[in-house]
Parts: structure tokens; C-alpha cells; sequence
């Protein structure tokens, strides 16, 4: 018999496909609930499509993250300060204005603690740090080349009463293409999302079951959405 590893993180990770997450991600934006149901999955699809496709472009031009830094000549600050609030929301951030992508090495030493409880040994300070600088990588390019996901794709209306017609983009989607560029360009075997709920868990904020329970919940969403898709 094939010996079973039973590392519980394992399922956690293998469980959290890019389309789960990017629903995840989706879930988390300000105008969620406007999304038509025929259109969730037209968001995930094409922010998907865009992460890969840049992903793609920048491996054939360079090797490394530090490779597309010198050429574009990216600064790279690691913010070392110790922050006496929660910092781990504030992992990274390109500063538009600047011209230069912060990391925040709190964040990363929090994240791997958590990391280490489950047992999760690869997600160590250096990795955790490429995953986060990639995905800051993605917002450049964004704002500098390729411009924002969210602009990209369609806006959401919103109906008010009367005559007056709103409309607003899906900022989350620049996320969920972060992210596949992060997985794409690094090579993962897994979505960086999923790094949110490992340290949830981790920091024993939630616990497994917790997490599997929401997987669930993303997953019926998803074959919701499917199934409104094909029935047209
Ligand atoms: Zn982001």
C-alpha cells in the first residue's frame, strides 16, 4: 500500500484550486454582490487569463524576479520598522507615486511562524518573500505596462432609481491576476491565496475544519454560477 502522508496542510493546499481562489478573491471585493451570477465566472476566467498571459510574456524575457527589478528598475524597500498593530494585511505594496514596491518583513516573519506551526517547512522566510514580491511585480506592470485588470474587464452596473446609471469596476480582479502570476512565474504548485488561510489557521484564528467548510461554500458557489452559465 502507498503510504499516506498525512500532513493536514496538505489538504488545505491541494483543495484550493486557482478557481477557488480567485472566487475567494472575488468574494472580497467592495461590489461582489453587484456581479451579475452569469458573469462570475467571465471575471474569473479572463483575470486568470491576464496573470498567466503577462506571466508568460515576462518568462520569456527574464529568469529571475531580480532580473525584471534591474531592468525596469524597480526599487525594493523592505520595511523593517517594527509596526505595534496587526501588519499582516499590509504584506507588500506598490507605491505608484514612488515608484518602488515595500515589503514588509514583520509580515513575512508572522507569516512564517504560522507557517512552521502547521509544519509547512518550504514557505520559509525567502520563498514567502519572492511569493510576495511577485505578486507587487504584477501591480507595477499593471499600472506601468499592461494596465489595471480591473479596467480591463467590464464594470458592474448598479441601478439606481430614476434615470441614473452607475457603473464600477471589479478592483479584485488585479488580485486574482497577481496571484496566478506569482504561481505562474514562480513556478508554484499551488495558488498564493491560500497563503491567507494557512495563516489563519496557523495563528489559530481558524482551524481546519473551518477552512474546509468555507471551501465547500466556494465550491457550491461556483457550480451555482456554472450551472446559471449553461442553462443560459
Ligand atoms: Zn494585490
Amino acid at each position: 500500500m502507498e503510504r499516506v502522508d498525512t500532513l493536514p496542510y496538505r489538504i488545505i493546499m491541494e483543495r484550493a484550486s486557482d478557481r477557488l481562489m480567485s472566487m475567494a478573491e472575488l468574494m472580497e471585493d467592495h461590489s461582489f454582490k453587484k456581479i451579475p451570477k452569469d458573469k462570475i465566472d467571465y471575471f474569473i476566467d479572463e483575470s486568470i487569463k491576464i496573470g498567466i498571459e503577462t506571466a508568460i510574456n515576462s518568462m520569456d524575457k527574464y529568469k529571475s524576479l531580480e532580473e525584471i527589478c534591474e531592468d525596469k528598475k524597480i526599487k525594493v524597500e523592505l520595511d523593517t520598522t517594527e509596526y505595534d498593530f496587526e501588519m499582516v494585511k499590509f504584506r507588500g505594496k506598490y507605491k505608484e507615486e514612488r515608484e518602488k514596491i515595500i515589503i514588509y518583513d514583520g509580515s513575512i516573519k508572522r507569516m512564517e511562524i504560522a507557517y512552521r506551526e502547521l509544519g509547512i517547512r518550504f514557505l520559509n522566510y525567502n520563498n514567502i518573500y519572492r511569493i510576495l514580491l511577485a505578486h507587487e511585480l504584477f501591480h507595477y506592470m499593471e499600472s506601468k505596462e499592461i494596465g489595471n485588470t480591473y479596467e480591463k474587464l467590464d464594470e458592474v452596473n448598479v441601478f439606481r432609481l430614476g434615470p441614473i446609471k452607475k457603473s464600477y469596476p471589479i478592483i479584485k480582479t488585479s488580485d486574482i491576476g497577481a496571484n496566478i502570476f506569482a504561481k505562474k512565474f514562480l513556478n508554484l504548485s499551488f495558488n498564493p491565496k491560500v497563503l491567507n488561510y494557512l495563516y489563519l489557521w496557523g495563528t489559530g484564528i481558524v482551524d481546519k475544519n473551518k477552512l474546509l467548510d468555507y471551501y465547500n461554500e466556494l465550491d457550491e458557489r461556483l457550480k451555482v454560477y456554472y450551472l446559471t452559465n449553461i442553462e443560459g
